[in-house]
């Protein structure tokens, strides 16, 4: 059975503590996993869009450095630039807002080039994608430590580990390419003008004038920053013709699943998830979010699937469910990983 660990943390637990609780944790797991680590190793981080409050700060994975320090092993934070505008839209700007938010305690890989254009095709033969384009710089690693903040996600349902292998590995054709066909549009007999969903798109792909509010589909890239901006309902994922999304969302989802697949391929990776600061959208939009219930812990297991479901399934218990449960369905069939799986409190 796979082995998920977990330590429970609160609203009291200090950024001290959850070093203290990660070091040991990641210790542990070696220890007991007998995990062989790599000489190199990068940790996989989300830094945060600048204007979002909640996402996970550099300060905790302070723990985890020193202790990969401790093992002389060389270690670098990596990440990939986004689809959409904003202030990690390319590497330029991912460094600037890295910085900002303070992940300078290691060097920074941009693992997909100056603009997102570097990207290796890898090959995995599913129902959705042949190949997946993963950012070159993943490639000349075995092994990553993948620190994903567990919380909501307009479009997955869920953000964890899975979605942090998957859109947070891909270049950007790789996440052009999952997004295709979630086209979200505005339904303008419940629009209040207020233009909170502009001030969200980094397209300019949204119009609201005097006579109608509309969203320009050859503009959109279909991030769903507009779905969480408009607190009237008015932004929908219905489609022109009137049908709902169901189907593309739920491709959304397999696409996340497949990409993931591809990203770990060959790889001995760990996967630590911090289910705190849980909100309901995710780290990528640009404002201050509150959270939607208490801290929970922080898990770290060898199966991506594993330690997302372990989350899922602590939020659930605390009278909660997030959407997207095909994510782990369907990450479970194609052989990602284990919906089963023992808790180890450590
Ligand atoms: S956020 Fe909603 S209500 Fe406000 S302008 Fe946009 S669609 Fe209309
Ligand atoms: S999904 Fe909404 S916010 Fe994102 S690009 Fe399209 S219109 Fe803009």
């Amino acid at each position: 059975m796979i082995r998920v660990y977990y330590r429970q943390i609160d609203a009291h637990t200090t950024v001290e503590e959850i070093q203290k609780i990660t070091r040991e944790l990641l210790s542990g797991i070696v220890e007991r996993e007998n995990v062989s680590l790599e000489d190199k190793i990068p940790l996989k981080v989300h830094f945060g869009e600048k204007g979002n409050h909640t996402y996970i700060k550099s300060e905790n994975y302070q723990g985890i450095i020193e202790y990969l320090n401790s093992r002389n092993i060389d270690a670098c934070y990596i990440e990939t630039s986004v689809l959409y505008g904003g202030q990690r839209h390319c590497k330029a700007l991912l460094l600037k807002t890295a910085a900002e938010h303070g992940f300078t305690q290691l060097p920074l890989v941009v693992a997909d080039g100056e603009r997102g254009e570097a990207f290796t095709e890898v090959d995995i033969n599913r129902k959705n994608f042949i190949t997946c384009k993963i950012g070159s710089g993943f490639l000349e690693y075995r092994q990553v430590i993948v620190l994903s903040h567990f919380k909501g996600h307009t479009l997955a349902g869920f953000g964890g580990a899975i979605k942090q292998l998957s859109m947070g590995h891909a270049s950007k054709g790789g996440k052009l390419a999952m997004h295709m066909g979630i086209k979200p549009r505005i339904v303008n007999r419940k629009c209040k003008k207020c233009k909170l969903c502009m001030q969200a798109c980094n397209e300019n792909a949204i119009t609201i004038d005097e006579k109608r509010s509309f969203i320009d589909h050859k503009k959109c890239v279909g991030c769903g920053a507009c779905l969480s901006a408009c607190t009237f309902k008015a932004v929908t994922r219905m489609t022109l013709k009137g049908i709902y999304n169901a189907l593309h969302l739920r491709r959304f989802r397999e696409r996340l699943v497949e990409y993931a697949y591809a990203a770990q391929l060959g790889k001995h990776n760990i996967y630590f998830n911090f289910a705190m600061n849980i909100t309901k959208g995710c780290d990528c939009e640009p404002k201050k979010m509150n959270t939607i219930m208490d801290d929970i812990g922080i898990f770290v297991s060898m199966d991506p699937v594993a330690v997302d479901q372990a989350c899922y399934d602590f939020v659930k218990e605390r009278g909660k469910t997030f959407r997207g449960k095909e994510q782990l369905l369907y990450a479970e069939k194609v052989g990602l990983g284990s919906r089963q799986y023992e808790l180890v409190r450590m």
